[in-house]
């Protein structure tokens, strides 16, 4: 039986709700439909923190958020059949609640139209969840949900918040706790490895211990998530705002030697501190620009993590005899091949991180009209600042050039000519 805690019992008021998520409640509420919030922006908002995004939940089908929601809406995914419903800019996601089917090979109850055919849940050999259309109602839903404080919701019917796993009991706590057996949760789908992670260092929570006992050891089992999900997985994690917290944690866990495997060799070979630092930095300056609100490229995140495996592959190739260009280029092409095993890495990243690192050996050349050419380069600010990361990380042979390119952005443009022909 489920916790119900009252409106005037909880701290979460309508005017720390995202208007359009509310439009999305009351549309489906006047359609004579149950919907709520659930997940991480209820945890969020009781713990006084600003929710990411609004995520809905309904009994109604994703045919049905159709026909409330017409045009704003568009049906989306496989695995995980979605409404996306969009007000303004805001796009509001919007599930129906799973339920408890026995994964038989029932069709979807809508009648598998459009993109989805096949069996509605679908698992393989090692208890992975491949597929999850089986439609159910909130109190088969919530067990279905990965940790405690993850499955509260709350109600727009009434305002009241309700608890069927003990969320509430845990986010006083302060820790994350799967829901039902954490072995097979985690095979289930072992991203939540990873989701316990993140969840941790961005709430600051514990993890409870039988939920963190197991992490180490099916920390492999991630190599059976596809890499396209990996990649999005490994933003999720680096550019949370407390990037330096979870790569501590990932490695505590053996977890990062499965996101990034010639980082972890870089760093386990430790003959200096530079890969460390190097990773560190860089983290450390995506942590604060994400505090300023600013964006955050994934290239650049890559480009650091990669720096050092990288460089070991071109010294390779130097030994062989290749010339500086052609090593450089090499590198790049095995150091970024592997890592796309990995985590895809879309094509114009690859390229931008190729940029990234080309600028690294350009930007000591700076005489005359090829500064004005770097400072128009349209990755002249990720390289600056890459090349400032490497500075901090240790490589001081470095600093003079990074500062010169300080200096000069600061000049105005005649006062920039002068400055570059001044160097010798
Ligand atoms: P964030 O602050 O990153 O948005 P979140 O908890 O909202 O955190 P989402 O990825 O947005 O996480 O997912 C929304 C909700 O869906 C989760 O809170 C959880 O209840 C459920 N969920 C998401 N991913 C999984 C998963 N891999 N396994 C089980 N439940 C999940
Ligand atoms: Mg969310």
């Amino acid at each position: 039986e489920p916790v119900i805690v009252p409106r005037k019992k909880h701290k979460i008021s309508r005017q720390q709700i995202d208007k359009s998520a509310l439009d999305v409640l009351y549309g489906l509420k006047r359609a004579k439909y149950d919907s709520y919030l659930v997940g991480g922006c209820v945890r969020d908002l009781l713990l006084g923190l600003e929710p990411k995004d609004f995520d809905v939940v309904t009994n109604a089908e994703p045919d049905q958020v159709k026909s409330v929601f017409k045009q704003r809406c568009r049906l989306i995914g496989r695995r995980f059949r979605l409404a996306h419903v969009r007000f303004g800019r805001m796009v509001i996601e919007v599930a129906t609640f799973r339920g408890q089917g026995d994964g038989d090979g029932r069709k979807d109850r809508f009648g598998h139209k459009g993109r989805v055919s096949g069996p509605a849940r679908q698992v393989d050999d090692s208890g992975r969840l491949l597929r999850d259309n089986v439609y159910g109602s909130i109190d088969e839903d919530v067990w279905r949900r990965d940790f405690t404080v993850n499955a509260l919701y709350y109600n727009i019917k009434d305002f009241s918040i309700i608890d069927y796993a003990g969320g509430l009991k845990d986010i006083k706590k302060g820790q994350l706790r799967l829901i039902g057996d954490p072995v097979t949760r985690y095979q289930e789908d072992p991203v939540r490895l990873i989701r316990a992670i993140r969840f941790a260092a961005k709430l600051g929570f514990s993890i409870e211990k039988h939920t963190e006992k197991p992490i180490k050891k099916l920390a492999p089992s991630l190599r059976d998530v596809s890499n396209a999900r990996m990649f999005e997985e490994v933003l999720k994690l680096f550019h949370s705002g407390v990037a330096i917290q979870v790569f501590e944690k990932l490695r505590h866990y053996h977890l990062f030697e499965h996101l990034f495997p010639l980082t972890e060799q870089a760093l386990s070979v430790q003959q200096d501190d530079f890969p460390r630092m190097m990773v560190i930095e860089a983290l450390k300056s995506t942590d604060a620009r994400i505090r300023q609100g600013k964006t955050v490229n994934p290239s650049f995140l890559f480009a650091a993590m990669l720096w050092y495996p990288m460089l070991e592959r071109k010294q390779y190739f130097m030994d062989e005899g290749f010339t500086h260009q052609d090593a450089l280029y090499a590198a790049a092409n095995d150091v970024i091949e592997q890592q796309v095993h990995r985590t895809a890495i879309p094509k114009r990243f690859t390229a931008q991180i190729r940029d990234i690192w080309n600028l690294q050996y350009r930007l000591p050349k700076r005489h005359g009209e090829r500064a004005q050419k770097l400072n128009e380069h349209p990755r002249f600010r990720a390289a600056y600042d890459f090349l400032g990361v490497r500075v901090a990380a240790g490589e001081t042979d470095m600093a003079e050039i990074f500062d010169w390119w300080t200096t000069y952005q600061e000049k105005d443009p005649v006062e920039q000519v002068a400055f570059a022909n001044a160097v010798d």
